[in-house]
């Protein structure tokens, strides 16, 4: 099927984009790397009157160095960066570990890190990824009326962000503009993995872990986030917390993956059922914490 019509604006700076969107006359959508939102107009699922180009503003694209060496990535860096730039993979290993199972290499070449988190999908690795690393998202918007300045911007941790599948905190005004990754300190390992049916297909269920370790090998810090593993990209805090003052011996990795699988949530579909992906998630939670363990202790 062919999309519905629709007006076309092709940004040509930030301010350009937040105008066209803040006009509420008719519902303006962004338009970033357009791999889901292309899909979705061609069936239709979604029919924006306006579609706000966001491949021509140069202040969403780019990855910076933070001053306390974590990495902003600006919203319209694409999958394939993550996959490539040896210096993001140098600093967030995680992020290159994961780019790489999304789609395929031409879907990787136009895909962004923004669209992807505004996309909110629970089958989505990036925003599962984000998640485990303690990402926080940059917004903005055009000022409403009677708001001072010509902008407004707010921060908000990516835990708050996502509210339901396909739903997120963004207002209809509102652009996703950079992503922050906080620094991975020394001690610290991380892994990710999933399961699908075809390389480059959704995953059934995915997982990603860090870890971080004391002096004395005892776990400080741990997080777990499931890709498929409920109605939205979820950080497994409970589960995380179990191995938390424990050593990560295969009886605590096993007792996290464990509770990771009973209070996930997945959905069954034509794919998988999901006591299936349940299962997954508990071989996947123990092999990724059990990796990013060895990688925190060398
Ligand atoms: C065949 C196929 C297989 C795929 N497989 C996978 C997969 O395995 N894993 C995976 O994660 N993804 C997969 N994708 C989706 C792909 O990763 C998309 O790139 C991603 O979901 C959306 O990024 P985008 O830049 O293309 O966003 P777009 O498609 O341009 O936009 C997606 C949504 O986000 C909104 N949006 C975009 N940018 C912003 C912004 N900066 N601020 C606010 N809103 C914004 C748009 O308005 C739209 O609603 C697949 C896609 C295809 C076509």
């Amino acid at each position: 099927m062919k999309p519905p019509p629709f007006d076309y604006v092709a940004a040509a700076d930030l301010d350009e984009a937040l105008e066209a969107l803040a006009d509420t006359s008719l519902e303006a959508r962004p338009l970033a790397g357009g791999q889901s939102l292309v899909p979705m107009l061609n069936f239709r699922l979604a029919a924006p009157e306006r579609l706000v180009d966001l491949n021509g503003v140069e202040e969403l694209s780019g990855v910076e160095e933070t001053e306390d060496g974590g990495l902003l990535l600006g919203a319209m860096t694409r999958h394939s960066t993550l996959e490539r730039d040896s210096f993001i993979a140098r600093r967030i290993p995680l992020l290159a570990e994961a780019a790489r199972f999304i789609a395929h290499p031409q879907i990787r070449s136009r895909g962004t890190v923004g669209g992807s988190v505004a996309h909110a999908d629970p089958a989505a690795e990036l925003p599962a990824v984000l998640l485990t690393l303690g990402a926080r998202v940059r917004i903005a918007r055009r000022s409403r009326n009677g708001e001072s300045g010509a902008r407004v911007e707010r921060t908000l941790d990516l835990g708050d962000f996502f509210l339901g599948p396909f739903y997120s905190a963004l207002d209809p005004d509102e652009l996703l503009t950079a992503i922050d990754v906080p620094p991975s300190p020394p001690g610290e390992g991380t892994a990710f993995d999933e399961v699908a049916r075809r390389r480059g297909d959704y995953a059934l269920a995915g997982v990603a872990a860090r870890v971080r370790l004391d002096s004395r090998g005892v776990c400080d810090e741990a997080a777990i986030s499931l890709v498929n593993g409920g109605s939205t990209p979820c950080l497994m805090k409970e589960a995380a917390q179990t191995l938390v003052g424990e050593k990560p011996t295969p009886e605590a990795i096993e007792a996290a993956a464990a509770a990771c699988a009973e209070t996930s949530d997945p959905a069954a579909d034509m794919h998988a059922t999901e006591e299936y992906r349940r299962h997954l998630i508990r071989v996947l939670t123990t092999r990724v914490v059990s990796h990013a363990a060895d990688r925190a202790r060398t």
